[in-house]
């Protein structure tokens, strides 16, 4: 099977930005690391906090968003990081933040994407390890919603996504394939930001959050489409879930290579095609070792 090397950061790099749940201004520091590190955060506004590695083991239930947690610290909205480190495959990196939440900067990850391709990235003497779904997999929520992986002859990665919320939705039903590299990363998805309904953005707003964002920040959507805002593409949508699913899939903490068709997930539905690529790839392992032995 073709596999590539493990990448890091050429040199450390600092973005700021506000949190859409803490409303407070977050600093975040991306450093190189060593081979075999694998993608880690560390809260610097807490003393002698743990490093949190990003990987499912970790990962802990919010409502809409991707958290990972160790001995009760955790950092919340980690999914745009996790895939702009992702789609410009960078495999090591510590990550310094001093809050709980990662910035939203502008829904998309654009801007930390752009960021990471001037600091550079260098490749590292270490393969990186590699998942090749074997047999089908799917995973399902009462909602409908699903995601099935399939084997691929090819050692790639190829994302599909189907979302259709129904006639009442001002989103449009959308669907798109695209092979996941870092092209395509750049060119098709890194740009998508994060989309909220109108009624969603009173909600938010009457919990507290997102109080320094405008709808000219955030892409909210009411009945006429875009409020004070216009869309990038008209599939931004679809593109932006995408998104997610890559952030959230780069908690398996390798490459997967197969074929990903997914119908509305969300982020629960996304760690749990993880937990399940996890379990099955485990216990083939655990097989192939018996047929040598
Ligand atoms: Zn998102």
């Amino acid at each position: 099977m073709r596999t590539r090397n493990q990448r890091t950061l050429a040199r450390s790099l600092q973005c700021s930005g506000v949190g859409i749940f803490t409303n407070s201004d977050i600093k975040i520091r991306f450093c190189p690391a060593p081979e075999n590190h694998g993608i880690q955060f560390v809260r610097t506004d807490l003393s002698a906090a743990r490093p949190i590695p990003a990987l499912i083991e970790n990962a802990v239930f919010k409502q809409r968003r991707t958290a990972i947690e160790v001995d009760g610290t955790s950092v919340e909205m980690i999914e745009h990081v996790m895939a702009a480190l992702a789609g410009l495959q960078i495999d090591n990196c510590r990550i310094e933040i001093n809050a709980p939440e990662a910035p939203c900067f502008d829904g998309s990850a654009q801007e930390l994407s752009e960021a990471f391709l001037d600091a550079g990235i260098v490749e590292q003497p270490f393969p990186r390890q590699v998942i090749s779904i074997q047999q089908t997999l799917t995973v399902e929520n009462e909602a409908g919603c699903f995601i099935q992986a399939k084997p691929l002859n090819r050692s790639v990665m190829a994302l599909g996504y189907y979302l259709n919320y129904g006639d009442d939705s001002p989103v449009e039903p959308q669907c798109l394939t695209l092979e996941i590299n870092p092209d395509t990363w750049m060119n098709q998805l890194a740009f998508s930001r994060t989309f909220v309904l109108e009624e969603e953005v009173d909600a938010m707003r009457e919990l507290g959050f997102g109080q320094k964002l405008s709808a000219a920040d955030l892409l909210v959507l009411g009945p006429q489409g875009p409020i004070d805002n216009e869309l990038r593409t008209l599939d931004e949508c679809v593109r932006h879930k995408m998104l997610d699913c890559l952030g959230d899939f780069a908690l398996l903490g390798c490459d997967l290579h197969g074929y990903f068709c997914a119908h509305q997930s969300g982020h629960a539905l996304n760690r749990e095609m993880i937990r399940e690529i996890r379990k099955t790839h485990q216990s083939s392992e655990a097989k192939a070792n018996w047929k040598v032995a």
